[in-house]
């Protein structure tokens, strides 16, 4: 299996935000994780990107056991992921910030950094030619200058998947990648992640935009309180009695 989480659980004090959750993800398809707010759909991708370590369970990444390895490593091995909340440098550019989040994310080496050894250099060169890769692949290369502050929420948005895929992942995680953008908007970043996904990188999003959600993910599951309440098809999601009670609102 690709991504396999065993009975994954993150207490906070006496709340269990995430309750003994089994999952697994194949390679080459777009996932998709509902429920209402508070379920524990960020902290599940705390959990797997290494943010937070699990009070129990486990996780393998392509049979490798990646539980509570620090986010850097996580990273290296090939998951990454895009946060809720977008947090890019305003006042920088759109380039400086993949660059700077490329580093960030790959490069731990204090040393190298301080003091500008030829290694630096040369994995400063690489992170601007990855940079400019992934400038284009999501669009960006016409804003690549401006500073982050002048750009459009749409376009912040893909400046967070540049982020993401400036590490060459093979799994992302995206965190409400459409949040607070208009519907034609929401469409453009739609026609993205089915590029990636096409481009081979195995996809996961938390969306709560049920219509997106449905036309995207072949495989959605669906946490309410901390546990896995359903799993399955976009048809088999939508005729689930527990989803349509505990989310859907019918
Ligand atoms: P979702 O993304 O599904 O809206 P979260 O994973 O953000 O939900 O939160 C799940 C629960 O865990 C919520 O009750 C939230 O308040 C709590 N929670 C999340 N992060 C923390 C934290 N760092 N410390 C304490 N409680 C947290
Ligand atoms: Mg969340």
């Amino acid at each position: 299996m690709f991504l396999e989480v065993k009975k994954l659980t993150k207490r906070f004090g006496g709340l269990i935000a995430v309750k003994e959750v089994d999952y697994t993800i194949e390679k080459g398809k777009i996932n998709a994780i509902i429920g209402p707010n508070g379920a524990g759909k960020s902290t599940f991708f705390n959990l797997i990107s290494g943010m937070l370590k699990p009070s129990s369970g486990k996780i393998f990444f392509k049979h490798q056991d990646i539980t509570g390895l620090p986010a850097n490593k996580i990273a290296k091995l090939g998951i990454s992921r895009t946060f809720q909340t977008t947090t890019l440098f305003e006042k920088a550019s759109v380039f400086e910030n993949v660059v700077v989040g490329h580093r960030l994310r790959t490069k731990t080496n204090m040393f190298d950094a301080l003091f500008h050894t030829p290694r630096y250099k040369r994995e400063e060169e690489e992170s601007k030619e990855k940079a400019l890769e992934v400038l284009k692949f999501t669009g960006l290369l016409d804003v690549a200058d401006q500073v982050v502050a002048n750009i459009s929420q749409e376009e912040k948005k893909r400046t967070a998947f540049a982020l993401a895929l400036a590490t060459d992942p093979e799994l992302v995680f995206l965190d409400e990648p459409t949040a607070g953008i208009n519907p034609d908007e929401t469409d453009k970043l739609s026609e993205l992640i089915i590029e990636m996904a096409r481009d081979g990188i195995t996809v996961c999003l938390i969306e709560h935009k049920m219509q997106m959600v449905m036309q995207l993910a072949e495989k959605i599951m669906v946490l309410n309180y901390g546990e896995k309440i359903a799993e399955g098809t976009p048809q088999e999601i939508q005729n689930n009695e527990q989803v349509i009670k505990a989310y859907l609102g019918g």
